[in-house]
Order: structure tokens, then C-alpha cells, then sequence
């Protein structure tokens, strides 16, 4: 047997583990950071307009998840502010109330990337390590993929790409429901200020998170759905798909992707009918 010294063996170890995706150090179990009340670090009092929004306990409830609450509330009076994409990304930059940001593995605001008028919005989970090295959302090996398959169905130039929560899930693991619901107002609030006209949510936390469903993507994939935004003066057409990270994994369901996408871009180019 040669003889390989300590050190080759740690580099070699460590570089199996990040091909295979290993990059950050995760416990075990879980730790439930808001339980821990850990999750935000000290921060200036919620303003007046997220105190008047966030939702009040009834006389009945019980302690719940208060720092959540509040963080929506704050999401939400944020994400109203903003006039423009610009300024939208900028307070999302400069939100604190979403745990990712602290996690250890986010270290930029990972917004949005494609055209700001475009008339479809693509909806991912959560940014990888090459999204949160670039900033912008799905520039990885899947990212390249979903360029591939929207090109193809002569969707490129037509999207705007973006994510249910905005920074990096330590270990790309799938954003908790509360992460994506304190992330929530802001894309709904990039919904609303793009206007496209048609939602194409990619994988399954994406799909459960926008259309508040319980099933299984491979059971909501290639359906449509009407989105509503929370204060329902928004609807739009929404199909889920499968994630393209998935489709890396599992290159036989490409086909199942391609027929979404062809249903859903043969809707995106009918014509209208006239009124
Ligand atoms: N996967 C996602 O869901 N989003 C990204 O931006 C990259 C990979």
C-alpha cells in the first residue's frame, strides 16, 4: 500500500464530500432556532406600520412563534414600501427577520435575475452555493438545465427567476414553510410590481408554498392552479413542475418537465380571445 500521508487522506476526504455536496457542517437533529430564540440577533423596534400589521394572539392562543409573526408583519410593511424591483431588492437585502440569513450559509440576498417586465415569473425553492457565490438564482448545474428547457420551449427573454426564500439553506436543504412564509410578502410583492401572466413554480416546496397545497409535486406537476395573493386583488395562472435539480437526478422524468412546459407556453402564446 503507498504510503499517504494524514494530510492527503483529510484533502481527499474533503473533496469527495464537497462533490457530493457536503459544504457545511449540520447536526443530527434539527435545532428549532426560533425555539431557541436565537434566530434574529438584536434589531432595531418594528416600526409602527409592521406593529399595526402583525397579527395580535386571541385570548385563547397559546405562546406561538411570535418572532415569526412579527417577522412577517415587518416582511409585509417592507415589502409595501416598495415601488420598484430596485427598491425591492434592497429591502429584502436589508431584512433581518428571516433566520437563513444567520444560518451560516447565505452570504449575499439572492433576489431575482431575467427581465423585469417579463410575462412569466419561474419560482424556485432557495439559492444554492454557486447562486449565493453569484447572487443571482439558479446559475448552478440545475440553473443551467432550466436555461436549457426554457430556451427550447422559446421561453428565454420571457421570465423573471426567483425563489420562496432568498437565502442560502445551510446544506441546500428545503426551506422550512415558516422561512418561505416570512419570505413570502416579498415575492408576492414582486408579483404584483412585474406583473406577469403566468407563475411556473419549480419543485415541490415551491408549489406547496405558493398555492398553499399538500400534495406531492409529481401529483400537482403539469395542473394548473389559480395563485391569489393574500389580499386577493392578484390572481394569476400557476402550474408546477419538476425542480431541474430533480430532473439532474432523475433524467427519465425530463420528458414529464418538457410536457409542463409545452402546456404551459401553449397557453402563455393562445391568443386572446376577443372580448
Ligand atoms: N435551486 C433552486 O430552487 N433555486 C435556485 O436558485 C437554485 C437551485
Amino acid at each position: 500500500m503507498p504510503d499517504v500521508s494524514p494530510l492527503a487522506v483529510a484533502e481527499s476526504l474533503l473533496a469527495f464530500w464537497a462533490e457530493a455536496g457536503v459544504d457545511a457542517v449540520l447536526l443530527d437533529e434539527p435545532i428549532d432556532r426560533i425555539e431557541a430564540g436565537k434566530i434574529l440577533p438584536p434589531r432595531p423596534a418594528p416600526s409602527p406600520v409592521a406593529l399595526a400589521l402583525a397579527p395580535r394572539p386571541g385570548p385563547q392562543a397559546g405562546p406561538a412563534a411570535p418572532d415569526v409573526s412579527a417577522a412577517i408583519a415587518q416582511a409585509q410593511a417592507l415589502a409595501a414600501q416598495a415601488q420598484d424591483m430596485e427598491a425591492l431588492a434592497v429591502a429584502i437585502a436589508g431584512f433581518e427577520g428571516c433566520g437563513l440569513r444567520f444560518e451560516g450559509a447565505a452570504t449575499k440576498a439572492v433576489c431575482w435575475r431575467g427581465a423585469l417586465d417579463a410575462p412569466v415569473m419561474v419560482i424556485g425553492e432557495g439559492p444554492g452555493a454557486d447562486e449565493d457565490r453569484q447572487g443571482q438564482p439558479f446559475v448552478g448545474r440545475a440553473g443551467k438545465l432550466l436555461d436549457k428547457m426554457l430556451d427550447a420551449a422559446g421561453l428565454s427573454g420571457r421570465v423573471l427567476i426567483t425563489n420562496t426564500v432568498f437565502w442560502r439553506p445551510p446544506g441546500n436543504r428545503t426551506p422550512a414553510p415558516h422561512e418561505q412564509a416570512i419570505c413570502a410578502p416579498f415575492v408576492e410583492r414582486a408579483i404584483a410590481l412585474v406583473r406577469p401572466r403566468m407563475l411556473l413554480l419549480a419543485g415541490g416546496a415551491s408549489a406547496k408554498s405558493l398555492l398553499k397545497r399538500e400534495e406531492g409535486i409529481l401529483s400537482l406537476r403539469g395542473r394548473w392552479f389559480e395563485w391569489r395573493s393574500s389580499d386577493g386583488a392578484l390572481e394569476l395562472p400557476a402550474m408546477p413542475t419538476l425542480h431541474p435539480a430533480f430532473l439532474l437526478r432523475q433524467p427519465g422524468a425530463k420528458k414529464r418537465a418538457w410536457s409542463d412546459l409545452l402546456t404551459f407556453t401553449e397557453r402563455l402564446d393562445r391568443p386572446e380571445r376577443p372580448a
